[in-house]
């Protein structure tokens, strides 16, 4: 399909958000409009990341907050994929979890049962909070036998300063410590995540469009999970940087803003 196609046919947007419709606070370009816009096409927005740091609920305030939100959006994260995966596969399993607090209790609040101690399953989330007794304690519990669970693979965190580490170095930081990888990573680029938004939002693959500023994330899982997908070259990604890449988009933008001229 032609970009003018995917984004006329495409009943759900999955937005990605650094380097896609923001960076940090700052909307890129007339993002507000371009979301109103797309609304008003009949369009469902999906904000849809992979930092488990923030509860859906403080996306949101932040979206409000720049002028992004809309209403019928919904923001979609890889630890609400990862609650939807332990209460498909192990309901009821005692989790050792490290997370910030706020995603603690979104945790709690969908009925995963947290334990501190002698856990079934471990989940790594991307606690900015993290303290060496959490990284202790995961490590023993992981090299002991539970199950572990990464909420997503990304190993740095975008940022206009040095890019802090995100899961993927703490996952790296703990195959050296343990010698375990995590047993399923729920997160973009992989499918769990597409599995669960394609069943939340009723849709078929095929009228889904994921958008992104990221090649080896955002298009790989698009890729990995049937989706249509545009590039956007509003954020890490250069068109220089396509040539050499094995993920393929189907659609390449300067920015989500020049996608308003094919609707
Ligand atoms: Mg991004």
């Amino acid at each position: 399909m032609t970009t003018a196609e995917i984004i006329k046919h495409a009943d759900v947007f999955l937005l990605d958000m650094d380097g896609t419709v923001y960076f940090d606070d700052a909307p890129i370009g007339s993002m507000a409009e371009t979301l109103t816009t797309l609304r008003r096409a009949g369009k469902k927005l999906v904000f849809f990341t992979n930092n488990s740091s923030k509860t859906p609920d403080e996306y949101e305030k932040k979206l409000k907050r720049i002028g992004l939100w809309g209403a019928g959006d919904l923001v979609y994260t890889s630890a609400m994929a990862t609650i939807e995966y332990l209460s498909e596969f192990y309901p009821g399993k005692p989790v050792y979890l490290v997370a910030t607090d706020a995603v603690k209790a979104e945790f709690a609040a969908a009925g995963v049962p947290l334990t501190e101690e002698d856990p079934a399953i471990c989940v790594l989330a991307y606690d900015t909070t993290l303290t060496f007794e959490k990284l202790k304690k995961i490590n023993k519990f992981i090299a002991e036998g539970a199950l572990y669970i990464a909420t997503h693979p990304d190993d740095v965190c975008p940022s206009k300063d040095v890019f802090p580490p995100d899961v993927g170095s703490f996952i790296a930081l703990l195959k050296v410590s343990s010698g375990k990888t995590p047993a399923v990573i729920c997160g973009k680029p992989f499918t769990v995540m597409g599995d669960c938004i394609k069943r939340r939002m009723k849709a078929s693959a095929d009228r889904v469009v994921m958008v992104g500023d990221r090649l080896h994330t955002d298009i790989r899982f698009g890729v990995n999970n049937g989706f249509h997908t545009i590039l956007v070259l509003s954020g890490e990604t250069k068109e220089e940087d396509l040539a050499s890449s094995p993920d393929r988009p189907e659609g390449v933008l300067p920015s989500l803003n020049d996608a308003v001229k094919y609707l």
